[in-house]
């Protein structure tokens, strides 16, 4: 008996699932796995065949990372990408694609390639183009040229990779139906996804299906996660205004005194998590700003408080509000100070479609192998604004591994290069999958 163990999972008991490439099954023929005592199962792989042909794409990461680096060194936020737009408007038209829309919510565009496989649905490939406030500290050659603004969510990466698919299909157009290729301002924190949706792209352009893609640093390059269902947190953020009564700090008696009002809010919210959250539910409730008094011998009259809600159910951000709102106010009250609350729901849910995330798993799989791509990555409880697209459409939202860098908004931070290929691949592999020609 010549098989060997190393290939049979349970070793001890010699069974298990003995998986087994073209290769393998050479060297281990059927008679000499019919001869083992015990069960194995026997699971064919051909994944070379399989398998798309990386080359290609690494040729085109070349040009990639110089467009890249570029909108790396000139940095734009929110909706002021007047730069940035340009660029991806020029390099677009220059791969022949001649449907190309600007000033969709200020400095969005869509562009629409049309495959050569005759009629069928359009779906949306959606990169984000800003970048953030922050002071680089990554030291490259490319560093950021503006001073305070930087790309340190890896977004330069993003709008790059949606560039070079761009050039592939334009060039290939392997498909049936039709692409829109969703170029997005205002991420971080102008909710640019929304007013594309607002101002009407999924309709206008007749996009059935819609999907993203995010690097994430810690994941190693030319590996995916992706899970089923919420991916990323519903978003909510608060004011409280604590009202007291003010006066001198040696006579706290003849006031209402707001500070410590505010202190026992701020404990008292995080009994909204541990004390009132189904504890197999997830809530993040986080006090992130505070500002009281200008004195050391002054009460002060008011404090204010801010923070944001995280949830991975809709209904837990809502009640979230109430509850907020009651402990906030009966402390208040109990110390004989009130308050008043603003709660602003902004990012739904992003959620991830079945059918539309078993179709992104399976492009991915088709570059990298089943091992690389993690169908069950935990959801983060951070938001993103393809919320509002996935709300208007079914879709997926994917990550692409960045490789040990620095994390997204630290200032060291920079999209790894090495990573693009297998972006552009997973788009262009994602695009003849959905739009097979049949
Ligand atoms: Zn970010
Ligand atoms: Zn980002």
């Amino acid at each position: 008996m010549l098989l060997s163990a190393n290939n049979v999972i349970d070793k001890d008991r010699q069974c298990g699932v003995l998986e087994l490439g073209t290769n393998g099954l050479q060297r281990f023929p059927m008679e000499c796995i019919k001869a083992l005592k015990h069960p194995v199962v026997v699971r064919r792989i051909c994944e070379k065949e399989q398998m798309r042909d990386l080359e290609i794409f690494h040729d085109l990461k070349r040009e990639a990372a110089d467009w890249r680096r570029y909108l790396h060194q000139n940095p734009e936020l929110g909706y002021r990408l007047e730069n940035t737009a340009r660029f991806v408007a020029e390099k677009l038209a220059s791969f022949g694609i001649n449907h190309i829309e600007t000033g969709i919510a200020e400095t969005g565009i869509v562009a629409l390639i049309h495959g050569q496989g005759g009629d069928g649905p359009t779906i949306g490939l959606r990169a984000d183009m800003d970048a953030l406030p922050i002071l680089e500290a990554s030291n490259k050659p490319w560093s950021s040229t503006i001073p305070g603004k930087m790309h340190g969510c890896g977004h330069d990466g993003h709008t790059a990779m949606l560039l070079g698919a761009a050039k592939y299909l334009a060039s290939t157009r392997n498909f049936k139906g039709a692409v829109a290729l969703i170029f997005q301002p205002a991420e971080e924190d102008g909710r640019g996804g929304e007013r594309m949706v607002q101002e009407g792209i999924m309709d206008r352009f007749g996009i059935s299906q819609v999907f993203g893609m995010h690097n994430e640093p810690g994941l190693d390059v030319g590996t995916f996660a992706i899970c089923n269902g919420p991916v990323m947190a519903a978003l909510g953020e608060f004011d409280i205004v604590v009202k007291g009564r003010g006066g001198h700090a040696a006579e706290p008696h003849r006031s209402v005194d707001p500070i410590v009002i505010a202190a026992q809010i701020i404990l008292g919210l995080q009994t909204l998590v541990s004390r009132q959250t189904d504890p197999l539910k997830s809530l993040v409730v986080s006090v992130t700003k505070l500002r009281a008094g200008e004195a050391y011998n002054v009460i002060p009259e008011t404090v204010e408080l801010a923070g944001t809600v995280r949830a991975l159910a809709p209904s837990l951000r809502e009640s979230a509000e109430k509850q907020i709102h009651a402990a906030a106010q009966g402390i208040a009250r109990g110390f004989g100070g009130d308050i008043e609350l603003n709660y602003r729901c902004l990012e739904p849910l992003t959620v991830n479609s079945t059918a539309e995330t078993n179709l992104a798993i399976k492009a991915a799989r088709a570059l990298v192998g089943s091992d690389a791509v993690n169908d069950k990555f935990p959801p983060a409880m951070g938001s993103e604004d393809f919320s509002y697209m996935l709300e208007a459409r079914p879709g997926s939202y994917i990550y692409l591994g960045n490789g040990q860098t620095a994390a997204v908004h630290n200032p060291e931070y920079d999209f790894n290069d090495e990573a693009m290929p297998y972006g552009i691949a997973y788009w262009v592999n994602l695009v003849e999958t959905v739009l097979a020609v049949d």
